[in-house]
């Protein structure tokens, strides 16, 4: 690993003026969990890591009707929160199937929303990938089993966080604090598709600033589903994943929010899926017909089109699950 200065500050000030906004010279760390691995593997090599975990808030208040979480709070508090449970429970499902217990005992809010790609093309050193400042995409001429399907090019890399899926169907905002103060950033805007001119980053975040806070607008009465599938029922990612959001009028859905996870290099909210729901009576068949419309425009890589598949049934499962229909 390469040698670092560590600093830790007590508060925010503090450590947004421990910032660099040179990009990767100066990161924040929370559990460490995705940081010290790319550390050690040569993949990030930062000059200066700030501590954040003593620097912000790691705790929920209410707000609003809504609900404000620290990002310094760790996964395993915020998995068993009973507010949080309560008011947002595709949040608490998604958090407790984030890696293993001791994972969660580490990791953060902060750093799960801000993980980078799991990639193994980005992962390994000898790869000079778009995200490491090359000039291209490895995936779609090699290993492509766990790309996306949606929303690729001109890097193929899926969003590796569990927790940004059911923020953004849930309407969070993110509060980042930086040099010139704060702003607020819709989550849905926070995380960016790849283009040529951003392809190193996932998110709007800069260099100098932190991810302080996720706030929760009032859930309303919403009646909601989660839905992973991983390749064994033991800690890794998933290859797919889904949350969905219903409003009822009596049997029938008066608006949907459908958003899919590990399907593309942000978290991917399907308007046709949502469209598909509207009006209708949740079924068997109805939830079918919008899990095809939310993968209706999928591009799959030479490896990966099985993953279609997979993403409509989280999709079909988790809009069941929202209606309390069977026992998936
Ligand atoms: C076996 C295994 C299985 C896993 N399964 C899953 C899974 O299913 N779902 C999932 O979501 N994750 C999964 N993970 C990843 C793990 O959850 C993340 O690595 C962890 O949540 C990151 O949190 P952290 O606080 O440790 O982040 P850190 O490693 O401290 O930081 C991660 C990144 O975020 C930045 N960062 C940290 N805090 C902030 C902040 N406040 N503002 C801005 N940037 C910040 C850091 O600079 C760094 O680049 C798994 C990991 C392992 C090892």
């Amino acid at each position: 690993m390469k040698p670092f200065a560590y600093v830790n500050p007590t508060n925010e000030k503090e450590a947004v003026a421990s910032l660099s906004p040179d990009f990767e010279k100066a990161l924040p760390i929370g559990g460490g969990q995705d940081l010290l691995a790319r550390m050690k593997d040569y993949v990030t090599q930062p000059d200066r890591v700030v501590n954040v975990k003593n620097a912000l808030e790691a705790t929920v208040t209410s707000m609003n009707g809504g609900l404000r979480i620290g990002a310094a709070m760790k996964m395993v508090d915020l998995a068993e929160h009973a507010q949080v449970a309560r008011m947002y429970p595709a949040i608490a499902a998604a958090a407790i199937e984030v890696g293993t217990p001791q994972i969660r005992n580490q990791a953060t809010v902060g750093g799960n929303l801000n993980q980078r790609p799991r990639c193994w093309y980005f992962r390994n050193e000898e790869f000079v990938c778009f995200k490491k400042g090359g000039n291209t995409c490895f995936s779609p001429q090699g290993e492509n089993q766990f790309h996306a399907i949606l929303g690729g090019g001109p890097s193929f890399i899926v969003h590796p966080s569990s927790l940004a899926v059911p923020f953004v169907a849930y309407g969070a905002t993110f509060r980042l604090a930086g040099p010139n103060g704060e702003r607020i950033v819709p989550a849905a805007e926070y995380f960016t598709l790849p283009t040529l001119e951003n392809v190193r980053r996932e998110n709007v975040l800069a260099p100098n600033e932190l991810l302080t806070h996720v706030m929760l607008p009032a859930p309303g009465n919403v009646k909601s589903g989660h839905y992973e599938v991983r390749y064994k029922a033991s800690h890794d990612w998933p290859i797919a994943f889904a949350t969905v959001l219903l409003a009822m009028n009596g049997t029938t859905v008066q608006s949907a929010r459908v958003v899919m996870g590990a399907v593309a290099p942000t978290p991917w909210r399907s308007q046709p899926a949502e469209q598909a729901l509207a009006g209708k009576t949740i079924t068997e068949q109805t939830a079918a017909a919008a899990a095809d419309a939310a993968l209706r425009d999928a591009r799959p890589l030479s490896q990966n089109a099985y993953k279609i598949q997979v993403a409509k049934t989280a999709v079909k499962r988790a809009i069941l699950r929202a209606a309390g229909i069977g026992t998936v």
